[in-house]
């Protein structure tokens, strides 16, 4: 018998327990041991009925992702399935923990279910770029209907035991796991209860066969925002195969739909995503075993955009924060604003309605700095100076306790001169969060020359506690992300000059898959900021500074780079800002060409790909995919093109180096030349992902 399943008699009830840590996910061995165990329970004449359970913190979490992409290894999830579909004895699933994916598919095979309370039961194929590929399309909808099975096949959440129980997806909510679903199984044989087998139960799915429109609504809601992803429809069409096909029919177009997202570029580049998140966590040239320091409260100083979206953020992990100002006014603003955004969350039914009341109390507003010194981590989330920033560093010196991660949100600025501000360096980084705080995941954390291992650690960790992805990054003005983003914008304004309009280089981004283009991003965070910084250094953008001087600073004065309708933030191109550009390149003496989408696109992605090549050369990120990571959570790059430097690995190096020298030449302009590191690579005809293996691609 397998070391990862065992069979176990309780006089008639057998016990197949699962034991593979630490998610008991569906390896052949796991597999295979379901297989044979619950063979034997069928062939025990003493067992009446059989509780399938598993050892540790959960029930079968999902498939082994590491099988994917290798042959296929006996034996097949499907005739484990059926095999326990078929027996002749009740199986009764009893779950704890998550039963996720093929998880999940192995209790739908089930004739019952039985879960714990805090339990989560999903189908999140789909954000891998899959579907469920072993009859979780087929049966869920018939346990609960195509609505709800829509929700979570083709979005992909997971639905508590409460939820579970009400959708008769599970029949009861037990104590134990394995305790509850012996006692379940006792009832169903004291009560003879038939073997319901889902496969042959259409009574949920009736009325969607009556009326296709109660499963195609369903589709048109969650699929809203799927745009450019191929999973989530493909998805759904296997879920109507449930509706409009004999079971065996629909496991198998299931399958087919199944194997070809298995080998498509979107699944490839989605899984990459998922693993490059996970090793972002693990912090390179750290000492192993170094632990975090521990982090009780928080205190955050300056409670504008970004301090109140970052202690809301902690505030819904349950870390209670000290929110300071400077006095009680902006104060009360802060929290003012993080109320009504709980309460509007709250009112849309995203967060139950005593949590408003509840996270607020975990908020302690206070003036003056002297108020952090209960806390073990300090956020600074003041105005981009650098000399208040020095001064607020100077204070917190002073003021913090002996070991408290001092943390900046800077953009931009050189956390080594913040740090240099006290007497303690060693417990100084960045820790960039992006806007709105409270939704954007990603988090920069910035090692400056002297962070100490352990404050690094405690920074990511709590990141992590606070469900935003960390990807550790080196001191440069921007960091990975704004500093790679200033290439895009710097080519996005050289445009203009040429030719293009803002609209026409915004369409080709988001065609591209990013959720906004340039001009569009510049009129939400106001064109004023850079026009006032560009006055002081003595700089100019003439098209730029034109917009300014008309007052369309952006969304705020309802004008920019687009006219906006009053109440809307929706861009709408405007003749105005044409003339203005034509008025200005004719005050230059220049003139309009036709550009391309081709070369737009090629301008957009390529100098951002050349800056990457430069920052893993300067070692500011330790491997390609932190770059990736960072652009994944914090500009919303599309997830099915897996990143930038993955993208430009599928497009190939020395493609776009060739293309970065012309552009070099025909806009004359040397900063486009390839970087050393991109040349390199496509010389030798290698890609980035390369350099993360230590080896020729
Ligand atoms: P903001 O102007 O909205 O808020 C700054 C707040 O800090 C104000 O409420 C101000 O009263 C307060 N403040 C100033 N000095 C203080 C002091 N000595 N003690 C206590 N409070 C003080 O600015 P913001 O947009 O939230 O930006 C804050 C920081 O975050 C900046 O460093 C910025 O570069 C960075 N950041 C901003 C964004 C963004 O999109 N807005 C994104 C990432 C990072």
């Amino acid at each position: 018998m397998s070391e990862v399943a065992k069979l176990d008699r309780q006089d008639i009830i057998g016990i197949v327990t699962i034991d593979s840590p630490p998610v008991n996910a569906l390896s052949a061995a796991v597999r295979g041991g379901i297989l044979d165990n619950v063979k034997a329970a069928i062939d025990d004449p003493a067992i009446k009925a059989i509780v399938l359970t598993c050892g540790g913190r959960t029930f079968i979490a999902g498939a082994d992702i590491t099988e994917f992409g290798k042959p296929p290894k006996l034996p097949a999830l499907n005739d484990v399935l059926s095999t326990i579909e078929n027996s002749p004895k009740p199986v009764i699933a009893a779950i704890h923990g998550t039963a996720l994916g093929g998880g999940l598919e192995v209790a739908l095979a089930c004739h019952y279910r039985v879960a714990t309370k805090d339990s989560k039961l999903g189908l999140p194929e789909v954000k891998l770029g899959l579907l469920p590929g072993a009859g979780g399309t087929q049966r869920l909808p018939r346990a609960v209907g195509p609505e709800l099975a829509v929700k979570m096949i083709v979005g992909g959440d997971p639905i508590s035991a409460a939820e579970a129980h009400k959708a008769g997806l599970i029949e009861e909510i037990v104590e134990g796991p394995a305790s509850g679903g012996v006692e379940f199984a006792r009832k169903v044989v004291a009560e003879n209860r038939p073997l319901r087998k889902l496969r042959d139960d259409d009574s949920k799915i009736a009325a969607a066969k009556a009326d296709r429109s109660i499963f195609t609504n369903a589709v048109a809601a969650i699929t809203k925002k799927s745009r450019g992803l191929e999973a989530p429809f493909a998805a759904a069409d296997a879920v109507g195969y449930a509706i409009d096909l004999p079971f065996d029919e629909g496991l198998k177009r299931e399958r087919e739909g199944f194997l070809k997202l298995l080998t498509s570029d979107q699944s490839k580049a989605q899984r990459y995503a998922f693993f490059a998140e996970r090793e972002a966590a693990k912090i390179a040239g750290v000492p192993e075993g170094t632990k975090g320091r521990k982090v009780e409260r928080v205190a955050i100083i300056g409670a504008g955009t970004m301090g109140g979206g970052i202690a809301m953020s902690f505030a819904n992990a349950g870390i209670p924060v000290t929110l300071i100002e400077t006095a009680e006014e902006q104060l009360k603003r802060g929290m003012g604003i993080m109320q009504k955004n709980w309460e509007a969350t709250a009112a849309r039914g995203g967060i139950p309605a005593d949590a408003p009341a509840k996270r607020m109390a975990l908020i302690d507003g206070k003036v003056g700095l002297e108020n952090v010194k209960d806390a073990d981590l300090v956020i600074e989330a003041v105005f981009e100076t650098m000399a208040v920033k020095k001064e607020v560093f100077g204070k917190l010196d002073q003021y913090a306790k002996p070991g408290a991660v001092l943390a900046s949100n800077t953009s931009y600025l050189n956390i080594d001169a913040i740090a240099a501000e006290t007497s303690r360096p060693q417990d100084v980084l960045g820790m960039h969060f992006f806007s709105p705080a409270n939704v954007m995941k990603l988090c920069e954390i910035v090692r400056a020359d002297k962070t100490a291992p352990d404050a690094l650690v405690t920074a990511v960790s709590i990141a992590r506690k606070i469900a935003k992805v960390p990807a550790v990054v080196g001191v440069c003005d921007g960091f990975v992300g704004n500093r790679m983003l200033a290439q895009r914008g710097k080519q996005a304004e050289k445009l203009l000059f040429e030719g293009a309009l803002p609209q026409q280089v915004d369409a080709v981004v988001t065609k591209f898959g990013m959720p906004m283009g340039p001009f569009a991003m510049g009129d939400l965070a106001g064109l004023d900021i850079g026009w006032r910084s560009r006055k002081d250094r003595g700089i100019k953008s003439e098209i730029a500074d034109a917009l300014c001087e008309a007052g369309r600073f952006g969304q705020k004065t309802g004008k920019g780079y687009y006219k906006y309708e009053s109440g809307s933030r929706a861009p709408l191109p405007d003749p105005d800002v044409e003339k203005l550009i034509d008025e200005t390149l004719a005050k230059l003496g220049l003139k309009r060409r036709n550009v391309s989408d081709e070369e737009i696109l090629e301008r957009m992605m390529y100098p951002m790909i050349n800056e990457g090549a430069k920052i893993l050369a300067e070692g500011i990120a330790a491997r390609p995919s932190d770059i990736d990571v960072v652009w994944l959570y914090g500009y919303g790059w599309p997830i099915y093109r897996g990143g930038p430097m993955y993208w430009a690995d599928s497009v190939g190096l020395k493609h776009i180096a060739e293309r970065l020298s012309y552009y070099a030449k025909e806009t004359n302009d040397p900063s486009l030349e390839p970087a050393p590191l991109l040349k390199k690579l496509a010389e030798e005809g290698k890609t980035f992902a390369s350099l993360a293996q230590g080896k020729a691609a």
